[in-house]
C-alpha cells in the first residue's frame, strides 16, 4: 500500500470527482428521511496543500487552485456551491490552505439524521481518519478493507444512501474488482446508490471496464468523464472517471453543465472533452 493521497489532493481529477459527490447529496438531502454515505476507500479526510507532499507535486494548483481563482460561468457556479462551501469549511480564515478529501465533503453534507460511514485500509492513514472524527457521533471510522466491508454492511439500515468507491489503482486488475464488487453490492443493495471513480490513463482499459458494466445487466450506469489532456505513451493520467449507478434523475442534466465548464477551466488550452452516456438505461 504505497498510495499515498496526499500528493494528489485537490486535483483536477479530486475535483471532478467531489463535485459528483456533492450533487448526488445535495439531491438526497431534498427528502427528509435519512440517508447514509459510505465511503469505502476515505484516506485521511484532510489534506494540507502547504505541506511538502502536496507541494512536491503541486497538483492542486491546477485543480481546486484554478477554481478557485477563476470560477466557473454562472448556471455552472451554482451548482458548485456546496462544494466551495465544503472546502472554505476547511479554511475559516479565508485563502486555501487545507483541502477535504471525500469524508469531510460528504460529512459537510450531513444533517442530524444522517449518518457517514468511512472505511481506510491504511493503518496510519486510518489512525489519522479516526482523529480527525473523534467525538463526531454521525460518522464512524474502521480500519478495514474496503470491498470486504462492502459485503456485510449493505444495505445500511437506513435503506437510503450513497457507496462512493474510490480505490488507488495501484494493483493491476482494478477494473475488473470494481466490476465485480459492484456485481455482489448489487444483489445485496440494488436500490442504492454507488458511485465508482476510475482513472483514464489508457483508454482500452476505460472501454474494457465500460463493456464489463453493460454485461452486468445492472441498469440505470451513467458514465461521467473529464479528460484535460490527450492520451499519451506511456500512458499518465489524463482524465477522471464516475460511473454512477442509480444517479439522481437530476445528475444527468446537472453535468451537462458542469462538465463542459470544467473542461474550460481544467484542462491543457483546448484539450478539454468531457463525457455523459449511460452504460444501460432503464431496465
Ligand atoms: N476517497 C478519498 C478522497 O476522495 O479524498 C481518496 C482515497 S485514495 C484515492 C484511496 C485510499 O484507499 C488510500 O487512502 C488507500 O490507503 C486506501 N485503500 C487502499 N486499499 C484499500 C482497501 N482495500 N480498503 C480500504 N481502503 C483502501
Amino acid at each position: 500500500m504505497n498510495y499515498r493521497h496526499a500528493f494528489h489532493a485537490g486535483n483536477f481529477a479530486d475535483v471532478v470527482k467531489h463535485i459528483i459527490l456533492v450533487r448526488i447529496l445535495s439531491y438526497m438531502m431534498r427528502k427528509e428521511t435519512a440517508f447514509r454515505v459510505i465511503d469505502t476507500h476515505a484516506g485521511v479526510g484532510l489534506y494540507d496543500l502547504w505541506g511538502d507532499a502536496a507541494e512536491r507535486t503541486g497538483e492542486w494548483r491546477e485543480g481546486i487552485g484554478r477554481l478557485i481563482a477563476h470560477g466557473l460561468p454562472d448556471a455552472a457556479a451554482a451548482l458548485v456551491v456546496p462544494y466551495l462551501l465544503a472546502v472554505k469549511a476547511q479554511n475559516p480564515d479565508g485563502g486555501l490552505r487545507y483541502y477535504p478529501g471525500s469524508p469531510f465533503i460528504a460529512r459537510h453534507m450531513l444533517r442530524p439524521q444522517d449518518r457517514l460511514m468511512a472505511l481506510e485500509l491504511h493503518p496510519q492513514d486510518a489512525d489519522f481518519l479516526k482523529e480527525n472524527f473523534a467525538g463526531d457521533i454521525q460518522t464512524r471510522v474502521t480500519h478495514l478493507d474496503g470491498w470486504a466491508a462492502m459485503g456485510t454492511h449493505l444495505p445500511p439500515k437506513e435503506k437510503r444512501g450513497l457507496v462512493l468507491v474510490d480505490p488507488p489503482f495501484e494493483q493491476k486488475g482494478e477494473f475488473g474488482r470494481m466490476a465485480n464488487s459492484l456485481i455482489k453490492a448489487h444483489k445485496r443493495w440494488p436500490g442504492g446508490t454507488y458511485a465508482y471513480w476510475y482513472p483514464i490513463k489508457d483508454p482500452a482499459d476505460v472501454t474494457a471496464y465500460a463493456t464489463a458494466l453493460k454485461a452486468t445487466g445492472i441498469p440505470r450506469i451513467l458514465r461521467l468523464e473529464l479528460t484535460i489532456r490527450a492520451p499519451s505513451t506511456p500512458p499518465r493520467l489524463h482524465g477522471s472517471g464516475m460511473v454512477v449507478i442509480n444517479p439522481p434523475y437530476v445528475l444527468e442534466e446537472e453535468m451537462k453543465i458542469i462538465l463542459p465548464a470544467l473542461a474550460a477551466l481544467l484542462a491543457d488550452e483546448g484539450r478539454g472533452r468531457f463525457r455523459i452516456e449511460w452504460i444501460r438505461g432503464e431496465a
